[in-house]
């Protein structure tokens, strides 16, 4: 069959998002609100603690009063979704013997569910959870402002915003208490998607998104914030967020950062990661390690702790708008083409390339073929078709190749590498 190229460009607009923006996603990444984020952190921090062994009772103090708060904000806007909001409280015994946790405790994961039309679904993670450097004391305030106060107040956010907007995905919003005890939250909601057979497209990470000062070196970035990737289908998650970020948050550049997480340190993202899933990390460009895990004091003139006044919230409002574009984009989306293969046994300078198409026929106008010379960060080129084979004029030797669905209004899946 002869193959249809409609156009090929050398774009200088946005690849993955599409030319045009959609409006509906430029309305919702505009009402992020600095005052909302600033009222959710200060409510987070005023219960002490979060630490995963401080109390589950009362009524004020601890990770409970916490849990239960996140649980009631969410119902609180269940009524702006016409039925498709949800929300409910996972509850998991974990600690004792193996675990760094110092003994047995019941967990609360709290998980707000927004339904879609479609089967796929897309998750958001934010741990709730805090501690202080002595990872075994669970009654010193430890505020957890920016650790992660930002990444919760990102993910309510984010709810408020998209609870009145109907989309194709499933977008699962997970608040996750046992993150400073070994990702145990986390571990939880990972065995749960694969027991219930999710069928998840993307996880993205929300942890520490509103610090902007690098601690010792003085070095000050607010327009710049990191997405850690493993190498894979993980990895082009985090070049779709970045296109998306590029489409439609202002000031705002991701940094793709090559590696799953940083030295020494782990993410919730990690245990979806290795349970199979695609899966990224969100988080701020510099850390400031006085106001991380540290009791709340002041020494030589220097304050410790992981208070709000360490927060920019306008930097959490830009890493909000950078989730919301993701999700927003990947859940009007077709799912992406799988089974991308290039045809390496001819000589030749053309490529051939063969997907299967993707699934939700109804959905999918064309797809594009991407390309990025080998040693490029970001795909370069893009070539549209309707088929599913291609026979295009560029060396395999040259070249990465993948493929990603487009939707009749132009939002795009993630990419499938060729191989
Ligand atoms: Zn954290």
């Amino acid at each position: 069959m002869k193959n249809i190229i409609f156009f090929i460009w050398f774009f200088i607009s946005p690849l993955i998002a599409g030319a045009q923006p959609d409006r509906e996603i430029m309305r919702c990444v505009s009402e992020v609100s600095q005052d909302s984020i600033s009222s959710y952190i200060a409510t987070l921090t005023g219960f002490h603690t979060r630490h995963n062994l401080s109390s589950l009772t009362d009524p004020d103090k601890g990770i409970g009063a916490a849990s239960r708060w996140l649980y009631q904000k969410v119902a609180g806007w269940i009524p702006l979704s016409g039925g498709r909001l949800s929300v409910e409280n996972i509850q998991y015994t974990t600690g004792g013997s193996g675990t760094r946790l110092d003994r047995k405790a019941e967990l609360t994961n709290v998980m707000a569910v927004l339904k879609g039309t479609g089967s796929q679904e897309i998750l958001l993670l934010a741990h709730y959870d805090s501690r202080v450097d002595d990872n075994s004391d669970s009654t010193s305030f430890a505020p957890g402002a920016n650790d992660n106060g930002s990444g919760v107040a990102c993910l309510l956010e984010s709810i408020r915003i998209m609870a009145g907007i109907p989309l194709q995905a499933t977008v699962r919003f997970l608040f996750l208490s046992g993150e400073e005890h070994g990702l145990l939250g986390a571990a939880c909601m990972a065995d749960m998607a694969r027991s219930q057979g999710w069928n998840v497209t993307a996880v993205i990470n929300f942890d520490m998104i509103g610090n902007t000062l690098a601690g010792e070196t003085g070095h000050r970035d607010n327009t710049t914030t990191r997405v850690f990737s493993a190498e894979g289908p993980s990895r082009e998650l985090a070049r779709y967020i970045a296109e998306t970020a590029t489409t439609y948050v202002d000031n705002m550049n991701v940094a793709l950062i090559y590696r799953n997480d940083r030295y020494g340190r782990g993410g919730d993202h990690t245990p979806f990661l290795n349970a199979g899933y695609t899966a990224v990390r969100i988080c701020e460009f510099h850390e400031n390690y006085d106001r991380t895990h540290q009791l709340v004091r002041e020494e030589n003139n220097t304050l410790f702790g992981d208070l709000p006044s360490g927060v920019d919230n306008e930097y959490v409002r830009k890493n909000t708008g950078i989730g919301i574009a993701a999700v927003m984009s990947l859940a009007k989306a077709p799912a992406a083409p799988v089974n991308v293969q290039m045809n390496t046994r001819v000589l030749s300078n053309y490529t051939e390339l063969e997907w299967e198409p993707s699934s939700g026929p109804g959905l999918v106008k064309g797809y594009y073929v991407v390309i990025r010379e080998t040693d490029q960060s970001r795909w370069q080129k893009k070539i549209y078709t309707e088929e599913t084979r291609i026979r295009i004029p560029y060396s395999k030797d040259n070249y990465f190749f993948g493929i990603c669905a487009v939707g009749h209004e132009g939002h795009q899946s993630l990419v499938s590498v060729a191989d």
